[in-house]
């Protein structure tokens, strides 16, 4: 048995279908009982004798540093970890994305109900086995998720030796070497940007053939990690073998914080390199998506995403649209002033509802559906605030999105202001929320539709869970639309704990 092994919980390793869309279920309240959850929604991904044979890009990462360092390691399935950990495995790394449920769209979701998510259950479930408790094997967590357990009671009520903060591929092999030679373990580390060319290329298939392409956005969100801040393309000869290694997946999902300024050594989108890109990854046959761009890029580059339709055969039967996360965050230009201006660049802040509003148009026209982030609880956000951004919400009815308003999370240059919670939602903020809700509604049938296009049983299950959300949701939405707090007695629930 390997000396390390790395895993991550059952909610980040399945593929949901094929779907990044339907991948936000993790972060839902456990409405639909579990066995139901994994069996529709969040089905397990192979293993091999209790070695994983897809994981998360950021496991991948690891996994990748610690081979080139020599390291005897392999990724291993959660629900079949026996088989690949035993007494001579020194170390355990899991990789988490919202291990307790505080992350922004768990917060949200989960307000309604007070219910658990399923990433924290799963989260639980898995540093819970006792094979992970053994003495003498030392547990490393890191990930996105990672800040929320950053906290010694935490860690010890989870049996976390270490926690990592940030992009792991500088600190991983000391970190593992230490954990090996049974060394003291710093609790909390902190690791900065990777550079670029640190930044290995992969060994073994991702999740839904997740490939890596930048890193980073660089318009410098108050409220964003810090290792967003720095744009860092990866050159196409490391993307190649990725795509390579990915030929298992037969299918690709392009990651960048924004696919269109692949490439950009400003704020305006590149084209050629954008298309050399996707030109590359469109030759494989394989399926191509991607996970993020920005409304911005959308804007000052229209041709671009129309070129990207042509080249990735978007609006045909076998593609009918191109889901793309993306961030509104608010519709008020004086947020985006005070804690996002390099959002809307090249334009200016008072323009960016036109500015989300015509990016709208154009990925209409060619049949992408923007899933888009807003944010609700910015300090010192007014009711004016609130009321332009549900302006905006209400001017996007016509067209086939989804929008999820998330809680602010105090992050980055923003950590020192406190968490918004179910608690500090006013008149204003139901009425949005209540209009998110009905603008999802309004076209997450006929998306869930074209998505399992070729799945009777996900298509049932998907229509099970939305009617399921419906009927419970309905009275509280009616409470919410006239401004009022859907939650018994101001608040049933609980709000996010650290
Ligand atoms: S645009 Fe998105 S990724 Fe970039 S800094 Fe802002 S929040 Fe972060």
């Amino acid at each position: 048995m390997p000396e390390v092994v790395l895993t991550a919980d059952c909610t980040l390793m399945s593929d949901y279908g094929g779907s990044m869309f339907v991948g936000f279920a993790a972060c839902a309240p456990r409405l639909l009982p579990d066995p139901l959850f994994r069996l529709f929604l969040c089905p397990p991904l192979p293993h091999r004798k209790g070695v994983a044979l897809f994981a998360p890009a950021g496991t991948r990462k690891i996994e990748a540093v610690l081979l080139e360092e020599g390291f005897d390691v392999v990724v291993g399935h959660p629900e079949h970890l026996e088989e690949v950990v035993d007494e001579r495995t020194r170390a355990v790394g899991i990789t988490t994305n919202d291990p307790l449920g505080l992350g922004p769209a768990s917060s949200t979701l989960s307000s309604l109900t007070g219910e658990e998510t399923y990433s924290a259950f799963h989260f639980r479930k898995l540093v819970g086995r006792r094979i992970l408790r053994r003495a003498g094997l030392r547990v490393i967590v890191g990930g996105p998720g990672a800040w929320q357990l950053a906290e010694g009671r935490m860690m010890a009520k989870y049996g976390i030796d270490c926690v990592v903060l940030g992009e792991g591929e500088t600190v991983a092999s000391e970190l593992f070497r230490r954990a090996i030679r049974g060394e003291p373990l710093p609790p909390i580390v902190e690791a900065g940007p990777t550079p670029p060319e640190k930044i290995p290329a992969i060994k073994n298939p991702t999740v839904n053939g997740i490939v890596e392409v930048a890193r980073g956005c660089g318009r410098g969100c108050k409220f964003c990690v810090p290792t967003q801040r720095y744009l860092r393309s990866l050159p196409l000869e490391k993307i190649r073998e990725e795509v390579r290694v990915n030929a298992a997946a037969h299918h690709l999902l392009i990651h960048a914080e924004d696919v269109l300024r692949y490439g950009a050594r400003g704020i305006l989108p590149e084209e050629e390199k954008v298309m050399a890109l996707f030109r590359e990854v469109a030759k494989t046959g394989m399926d191509v998506s991607a996970s993020h761009a920005a409304f911005a890029s959308v804007a000052s580059a229209p041709s671009l995403v129309q070129k990207l339709t042509e080249l990735l055969g978007i609006g045909t039967r076998q593609k009918p649209f191109f889901g793309v996360q993306m961030g509104i965050e608010t519709g008020s230009p004086s947020l985006i002033e005070k804690y996002m201006k390099g959002k809307a660049l090249p334009f200016k802040p008072e323009e960016w509802p036109e500015v989300v509003m015509r990016a709208h148009e154009i990925l209409a026209d060619q049949n992408w559906v923007p899933c888009s982030t807003l944010v609700m609880g910015l300090p010192g956000e007014t009711r004016e605030d609130v009321e332009k951004t549900r302006e905006l919400v209400e001017r996007l009815a016509e067209f086939k999105s989804l929008i999820v308003p998330l809680f602010f999370v105090p992050l980055s240059f923003l950590r020192e202001e406190k968490f918004f919670t179910a608690k500090d939602m006013r008149g204003e903020h139901w009425k949005l929320y209540a209009s998110c809700l009905r603008h999802d509604f309004r076209w997450i049938g006929a998306l869930a539709r074209d998505h399992f296009k070729d799945s009777r049983m996900r298509r049932m299950a998907m229509r099970l869970l939305l009617g399921v959300m419906r009927r419970r949701l309905e009275p509280h939405l009616k409470l919410m639309e006239e401004g009022e707090s859907p939650l018994r007695g101001g608040s049933s629930a609980s709000p996010p704990r650290l």
